[in-house]
């Protein structure tokens, strides 16, 4: 049987890419039965009546799966955030990287709108860029204006399903439209912006974007940790955890012990200072959230 993609899901059919090819499918009746809900990513076993008409027979095992956009096996995301309008913000880029990572998923960071840097800024970014880059995260610098950086966007995609995340206004849209023109999205001015998203339909498409498949609509807009463990938190900031290995208190959240190897990472400044008081800031959210013992 063939196998292929849900590229699209629209009123109770499916659309399926397998090659070159797109076959509108219809769900099995058991899926009801058995509550499968077939996601736009997903990778399915499908029967053709014909070219262009078929079933999905089956929804294989998911890899992860986002609830907004509901979206499955998504490979990688990629964080876009603005030098400025608005400024570019490391509370706000840690968050996300801290959540993407407890989804499993691959975070390439975008640093929008360069054009609009001030010379006397170039520098703070600068150093920024090279602590995350020193933690081991892909960063990209480009502009949607001058087209700084598009073609080192581009490579990222290819042969990957992507989401773009970040704050509304930073430039996505933008940056989809510099990849791909016939793409036509809509842009949005902060300053026009009248609390109505750009996105007001519900339904998710995989769409291409050089040789690789793009979420049209932005992920990751839940920002809170809702589920998960504070244990798990310091696995989502790489250079955290591996630092941590060789902390020597058992089971170690790396806040309290004075001669804990992370806080002793970040005194001689190995560990950037913000990203460990991001740490303990989310540390104290997931703690709050909880009742103690
Ligand atoms: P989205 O909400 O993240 O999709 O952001 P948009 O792509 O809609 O962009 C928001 C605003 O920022 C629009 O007015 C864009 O014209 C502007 N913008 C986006 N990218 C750039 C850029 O690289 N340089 C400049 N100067 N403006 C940009
Ligand atoms: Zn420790």
């Amino acid at each position: 049987m063939p196998e292929g993609k849900i590229i699209k899901a629209l009123s109770g059919f499916y659309y399926v890419l397998d090659g070159e090819n797109v076959i509108q499918c219809r769900g099995r009746g058991v899926f009801r039965l058995n509550k499968v809900n077939p996601l736009v990513g997903d990778s399915v076993v499908y029967q053709a009546e014909n070219p262009t008409d078929g079933y999905i027979l089956e929804v294989k095992d998911r890899k992860n799966e986002l609830v907004r956009p509901p979206i499955a096996n998504i490979d990688q995301a990629i964080l876009v955030f603005s030098a400025v309008e608005p400024d570019f913000s490391t509370a706000l880029l840690d968050r996300f990287l801290a959540l993407i990572e407890d989804n499993e998923v691959e975070p390439i960071i975008c640093i929008s709108k360069m054009d609009l840097l001030q010379e006397s800024k170039i520098q703070e970014i600068e150093k920024y860029i090279a602590d995350y880059k020193k933690t081991g995260y892909a960063v990209i610098t480009t502009s949607s204006k001058t087209n700084e950086g598009i073609e080192k966007l581009q490579p990222y995609l290819q042969g990957k399903t992507s989401v773009f995340a970040g704050q509304s206004g930073v430039g996505k849209s933008s940056l989809l439209n510099a990849m791909k023109p016939e793409l036509k999205l809509k842009t949005n001015d902060i300053s026009s912006h009248l609390g109505r998203g750009k996105h007001t339909t519900r339904h998710v498409e995989l769409i291409h974007v050089g040789s690789g498949l793009v979420a049209d609509t932005p992920g990751f807009s839940s920002l809170d940790f809702l589920e998960m463990e504070a244990e798990r938190l310091s696995y989502c900031f790489p250079e955290i955890y591996q630092t941590g290995e060789r902390c020597k208190f058992r089971g170690c959240l790396h806040d309290k012990e004075p001669k804990c190897a992370v806080k002793e990472a970040v005194e001689s400044g190995e560990i950037p200072q913000y990203r460990y008081n991001h740490y303990l800031q989310f540390l104290e959210e997931i703690k709050d959230r909880k009742p103690r013992y």
